[in-house]
């Protein structure tokens, strides 16, 4: 018997929270996990003047700023999945993208030699860590750091040891798109996370991802966007270019244990496209990943593909 249910949704972290949680008294886990949820928001905001993220920004260029360990453990996992991924993956992007941001909002697109210019910050041999005296800083004045690429799978991450801590039978959590999973369903079969389709109204999912006890994390160009002079220009930032990625992928999920892991590697994925995504997966230790193409198609690693089950009729490979 798994006790009682609670079901929730939050607006928390710029994004909807959904929770299920199964088991004894599980809106006093639910209350644990809302709270911690405040927490982390109050560290990784990049709009909250009073984040830790906001101060090492603030300081960007003139001192090194004392830090959380939990903050010291994301920046230093963030460098981690950078070097993985050969620099798709990069959280000193964010002069960048705000520069994007700023162009969305004036409907104005930036010259080239800004984009070069800006992208001089971006550098991730710009931001410096000393683990001893527990600081972070960046070099320059202009660099900051955007933790919009990982910072909701942390988020899942700690739920998750909430939930197991606290003595959940099982449990899910999907922030803004980053699912999590503790267990199998009550009902004891595998929770099912569907995939968004690219192109199609919000909830219109192409197939479904079995799992227990891992986390599902997507990346995709049709989450965020913005028009400039009536052109999309979506919120995943190429690095080597400063430009929206143009990858050949519309969406990329990756399967982890790890909801940081699939988190830092969905949006390197989506950058470096299918084929450089999927050697990056199998240099990981994620258990899988879906891509899903320009031209329509779905790809799927080795190790998840008995977890997929489609549901649109799409040209499906192993990869
Ligand atoms: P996600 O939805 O996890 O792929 O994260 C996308 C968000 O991360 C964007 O809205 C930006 O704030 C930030 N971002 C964009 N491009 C990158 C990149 N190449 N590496 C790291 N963060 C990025
Ligand atoms: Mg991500």
């Amino acid at each position: 018997m798994c006790g009682s249910v609670f079901e929730v949704e939050d607006f928390l972290m710029n994004t909807n929270v959904e929770q299920k949680i199964f088991g004894h008294a599980p809106d006093v886990i639910y209350n644990a996990t809302l709270k911690k949820l405040y927490e982390l928001e109050n560290l990784m905001s990049f709009y909250r003047d009073d984040s830790e993220i906001s101060l090492l920004n603030r300081f960007a260029g003139k001192a090194p700023v004392k830090v959380s360990g939990e903050l010291m453990l994301i920046l230093e996992q963030s460098q981690k999945f950078t070097i993985l991924s050969g620099n798709a993956f990069n959280i000193m992007l964010s002069p960048i993208i705000q520069l994007w941001r700023k162009s969305g909002a004036e409907n104005k697109l930036p010259s080239s030699e800004c984009v070069k210019k800006v992208l001089a910050l971006c550098s991730s041999e710009n931001l410096v860590l000393d683990k001893n005296e527990q600081t972070a800083y960046l070099k320059k004045k202009g660099c900051m750091v955007d933790l919009g690429a990982i910072g909701k799978g942390f988020a899942a991450d700690v739920c998750h040891e909430i939930y197991k801590n606290m003595g959940a039978s099982s449990a899910f959590i999907n922030l803004g798109g980053n699912v999590k999973a503790l267990g199998n369903r009550p009902d004891g079969k595998q929770w099912t996370v569907g995939l968004q389709h690219p192109d199609k109204p919000r909830d219109t999912c192409y197939g479904v991802i079995m799992c227990a006890d891992q986390s599902v994390v997507t990346s995709g160009a049709y989450e965020r966007y913005q028009k400039i002079k009536g052109a999309k220009y979506h919120h995943i930032v190429d690095g080597k270019t400063g430009y929206p990625s143009g990858s050949n992928l519309k969406s990329a999920t990756v399967i982890s244990q790890s909801s940081m892991q699939a988190d830092a590697l969905s949006t390197a994925v989506f950058v470096l496209g299918l084929e450089k995504g999927a050697d990056l997966i199998y240099n990981s230790d994620c258990a899988g990943a879906v891509f899903f193409t320009t031209d329509n198609k779905v790809y799927v690693t080795k190790d998840v593909k008995h977890n997929l089950g489609l549901i649109e009729r799409l040209p499906c490979y192993k990869i």
